[in-house]
C-alpha cells in the first residue's frame, strides 16, 4: 500500500508490552512472597480485581495530571487492601518496590509483536512514545527484547509533558526534524494515544483487541497487531 508515513511512533504498554499479562504473573509472586493470605487478603483473585481495580483508577487520574509518580505508587497498594477490607498499615514496605522491579522485568509482548517489527523495520523507522516512567520503560523494553527495534523512546518523564498533550509528539517531531503528515501514531488508548496523537496533527492508529469504545473517531482501528500490514 502507498503511503507517505516514514516514522512509526508506537505506544508501549498494553500495545506492545503485556501489560496485563506481565502484571498478572508479578502479582502472583508477590502474593506468595509476601504470604498476603496471612494479612487479610482473601485469595489471589480478590486482590488481582482489586489491584485491576486501583491501578486503572489511580492511572487515569496521573494521565489527568492530578496525581504524582511518588503519590501513586505510595498509595497503590494501601487502596488495594482498604478495597478487600484488609488492614491498609499492614502492607509490607517493599510492596511497591518489589512490584515494581518485578513486573518490569518480565518478558511478554503482545501476539506477533516481533513479527510485525520485522516486517516493518526495513520500510520504517520505528520509535515509541510512552507515558510511563524512564527507568521502568526502559527495564520492560530491555527485558522483553524490544530495545533494539527503536531509534527515539520519549517518555513523559523525559519531555515534561503526558498524552494526550501535543507537547509530548512535537518533542518526538523536533527532535526527529520530521513533519506530523510523515508520521504514524499506533497505540491502545482512545484519549493519551489517538486523540493525543490528533492533537498534534498525526494519523493514528487505534489498536482495540477488546472492542472498547472510542470517543474520536482513529484513522485507522486494528484488533491485531498483523493487521498493520494491511496500512503499512
Ligand atoms: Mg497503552
Amino acid at each position: 500500500m502507498i503511503n507517505t508515513y516514514k516514522h512509526l511512533f508506537f505506544d508501549l504498554d498494553h500495545t506492545l508490552w503485556d501489560y496485563d499479562k506481565n502484571v498478572a504473573e508479578s502479582l502472583s509472586e508477590l502474593y506468595e512472597h509476601f504470604q498476603l493470605h496471612t494479612l487479610g487478603i482473601p485469595s489471589f483473585e480478590a486482590f488481582f480485581n482489586a489491584f485491576e481495580q486501583v491501578n486503572y483508577g489511580l492511572w487515569d487520574s496521573f494521565n489527568v495530571g492530578t496525581i504524582s509518580k511518588e503519590e501513586l505508587r505510595k498509595v497503590r497498594f494501601r487502596r488495594i487492601f482498604q478495597s478487600v477490607a484488609a488492614d491498609p498499615d499492614l502492607v509490607p514496605e517493599l510492596m511497591e518496590a518489589n512490584f515494581m522491579t518485578a513486573t518490569s522485568s518480565k518478558p511478554h509482548v503482545i501476539p506477533d509483536t516481533f513479527k510485525i517489527l520485522d516486517y516493518l523495520k526495513n520500510s520504517y523507522r520505528l520509535h515509541v512514545i510512552t507515558n510511563g516512567f524512564d527507568e521502568s520503560q526502559t527495564q520492560k523494553m530491555n527485558a522483553s527484547g524490544l530495545t533494539g527495534y527503536f531509534d527515539l523512546i520519549v517518555t513523559s518523564e523525559t519531555t515534561g509533558h503526558r498524552k494526550p498533550d501535543k507537547r509530548i509528539f512535537e518533542y518526538a517531531l523536533t527532535k526527529l526534524d520530521v513533519r506530523p503528515s510523515e508520521c504514524l501514531m499506533i497505540g491502545d488508548n482512545p484519549l493519551s494515544d489517538i486523540a493525543g496523537a490528533q492533537n498534534a496533527g498525526m494519523d493514528q492508529v487505534f489498536f482495540n483487541p477488546k472492542g472498547i469504545a472510542c470517543a474520536v473517531r482513529p484513522s485507522y482501528t486494528i484488533q491485531k497487531l498483523m493487521e498493520l500490514k494491511g496500512i503499512l
